[in-house]
C-alpha cells in the first residue's frame, strides 16, 4: 500500500492515525511516511523512499537502526524468555551496569516509559520528603502524567493545547512553574512555599522545546536552593542520559542531583525507563518502604537484554560520542554558514549530539519564552524541504535532532547540501 492509503486508513482505527501526537504532522504541510525499515542511519518507507534519519525514534537508536549486536541479544533472549514477571539475572544484569557507570545512582528501578520513570520519582520524593509540592520548569517535558501537564513541552506545545483537557485543577495545583535559565523564579517560589516543596525536576539540558543546555551557575544555584530547603533535585535524564555524555548532563555539569530518571537509549529501543538514586532514598521504595510503584512488564527480560546490549556498548566505546559530536559539529557551523549566506533568521543550539535549529529572529534562545519567538511558517517550511528531499528531522521546532553513530561525514554534508537549496 501507499503511503497515504495506509495513514487515512489508520485515520479511522486510531485516533490522528497515530500512537503518539507528534507522529501525524498535524500542522504541517506534508503527511507522515509510513515507515517499514531501518538499517544504520538510513530509513526506508512502505515506498522505498530512503531517509537520512535524524530522528533517531526521538533519541533511542543512537547506534543506528537495527544494530547487530542488539538485533542478536534480543533475538538469544526471546528464544528462551519473554516474559515471566519474576526476578531475571537480565534485570541484575542492567541494574549493576547502569549503577557502576553513572554516578549517583545506588539503585534503580525498571520500569517501562520515561512517563512512568518521571512519575514515580516525584511520587518517591513526596514520599521521603513528606511534602507534596513540586517545581518544574515552563518548556519541560517529563511524560504525560497528569501534574506535569502544565506548560509542558515536546508535542504539547506543538499541539497548541496550554496544558491537556482531561486533567482536574486538583491534579496540578501541587505543580509550580518556573523559567528556565532564570534563578530568581525558582527563588521566589522558594521563598513562598519553601517549606512544601518536595522536589525540583528539571531536564538539566532541555531537549523538548528544542534544545536548550542549561547555564552552569543556574544548575548550581537550584542543588543549593534544594538543600536550603530540604527539598530533592530530580534529573531527567530521559533524553539526556547516555546521549550529551554516556555518563549523562550530571556528568558534564558536575551537580549531583538526588534522583536521576532515565528511558530513551537505556531501553535500546525497546520500551523502558528507569528511576535511581542514593540507596537511602530509593529504599523507601515498596516492598522495602511505604512508596508503592509496580509493573507487570517492568524489567522485562528481551527489554533488558537490548538495553544491555545498547549501554555496554556504548560505555565500552568513547570513540562513538567523539564521532557523534564532530559530526554534529560540523552540522551546526555549517547550517549557521548556510543560514546567514541566505538571509535565514536562525539560532542553533546544540549539545553533543542533539541539535536543534530555531527560526528566531532572536540572538540567542536560553528558554520557552526565546523559543516561543520562533516563525512556525519558517519552520514548517523547512520540514517540508527536508524530508521530501531525504532528510528526515523532527517534526517540530519544539524537538531536538538526533545523531547516530552511524552517520558518516556525507551525511552531513547532504544534510546541508540540502538545507542550502531552502528558500522561505
Ligand atoms: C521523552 C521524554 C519523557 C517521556 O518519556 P516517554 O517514554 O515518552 O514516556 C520524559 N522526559 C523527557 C526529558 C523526555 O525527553
Amino acid at each position: 500500500m501507499k503511503n497515504l492509503d495506509i495513514f487515512n486508513e489508520s485515520k479511522q482505527y486510531m485516533p490522528g492515525g497515530v500512537n503518539s501526537p507528534v507522529r501525524a504532522f498535524k500542522d504541517l504541510t506534508v503527511n507522515p511516511p509510513i515507515i517499514k525499515k531501518g538499517m544504520g542511519a538510513y530509513i526506508y518507507d512502505e515506498e522505498g523512499n530512503k531517509y537520512i534519519d535524524f530522528v533517531c525514534a526521538w533519541g533511542p537508536m543512537i547506534l543506528g537502526h537495527s544494530d547487530k549486536e542488539v538485533v542478536k541479544a534480543i533475538q538469544d533472549t526471546c528464544a528462551d524468555a519473554i516474559a515471566f514477571g519474576a526476578p531475571t539475572e537480565l534485570e541484575l544484569k542492567l541494574a549493576k551496569h547502569i549503577c557502576s557507570t553513572v554516578d549517583n545512582v545506588d539503585m534503580v528501578r525498571m520500569v517501562n516509559s520515561g512517563t512512568e520513570a518521571t512519575m514515580s520519582a516525584v511520587k518517591l520524593a513526596r514520599g521521603y520528603t513528606g511534602k507534596d509540592k513540586i517545581i518544574k520548569f515552563a518548556g519541560c517535558y517529563h511524560g504525560h502524567a497528569e501534574g506535569f501537564l502544565v506548560q509542558a513541552g515536546s508535542g504539547v506545545i506543538t499541539a497548541g493545547i496550554p496544558g491537556s483537557a482531561g486533567v482536574p485543577k486538583e491534579s496540578i495545583i501541587n505543580t509550580l512553574i518556573a523559567n528556565y535559565n532564570d534563578i530568581d523564579s525558582v527563588k521566589q517560589i522558594f521563598e513562598k512555599y519553601g517549606d512544601d516543596i518536595a522536589c525540583i525536576i528539571i531536564e538539566p539540558v532541555a531537549g523538548n522545546m528544542g534544545v536548550i543546555p542549561a547555564e552552569k551557575e543556574f544548575l548550581l544555584e537550584i542543588r543549593s536552593l534544594c538543600d536550603k530547603y530540604k527539598s530533592l533535585l530530580i534529573f531527567d535524564e530521559v533524553m539526556s542520559g547516555f546521549r550529551v555524555a554516556y555518563k549523562g548532563a550530571q556528568s558534564i555539569y558536575g551537580i549531583t542531583p538526588d534522583l536521576i530518571t532515565y528511558a530513551k537509549i537505556m531501553g535500546g529501543g525497546l520500551p523502558c525507563g528507569a528511576y535511581g538514586g542514593k540507596k537511602e532514598i530509593m529504599e523507601k521504595l515498596s516492598p522495602m518502604g511505604p512508596v508503592y510503584q509496580a509493573g507487570t512488564m517492568s524489567g522485562n527480560p528481551v527489554v533488558m537484554a537490548a538495553g544491555y546490549a545498547t549501554l555496554t556498548k556504548l560505555y565500552n566505546n568513547p570513540s562513538l560520542y567523539e564521532h557523534m559530536e564532530k559530526l554534529c559539529k560540523k552540522l551546526e557551523k555549517g547550517l549557521l554558514e548556510i543560514a546567514k549566506e541566505n538571509g535565514i533568521p536562525m539560532v542553533v543550539n546544540r549539545c553533543g549530539s542533539m541539535i536543534t535549529p530555531f527560526f528566531t529572529k532572536k540572538k540567542e534562545v536560553k528558554n520557552f519564552e526565546d523559543a516561543k519567538t520562533c516563525d512556525a511558517k519558517i519552520f514548517s517550511k523547512y520540514f517540508e524541504h527536508m524530508i521530501t528531499n531525504g532528510i528526515n528531522v523532527a517534526p517540530s521546532q519544539f524537538e531536538a535532532t538526533f545523531l547516530c553513530v552511524k552517520h558518516t561525514q556525507e551525511d552531513i554534508e547532504r544534510f546541508l547540501e540540502v538545507f542550502k537549496s531552502f528558500k522561505y
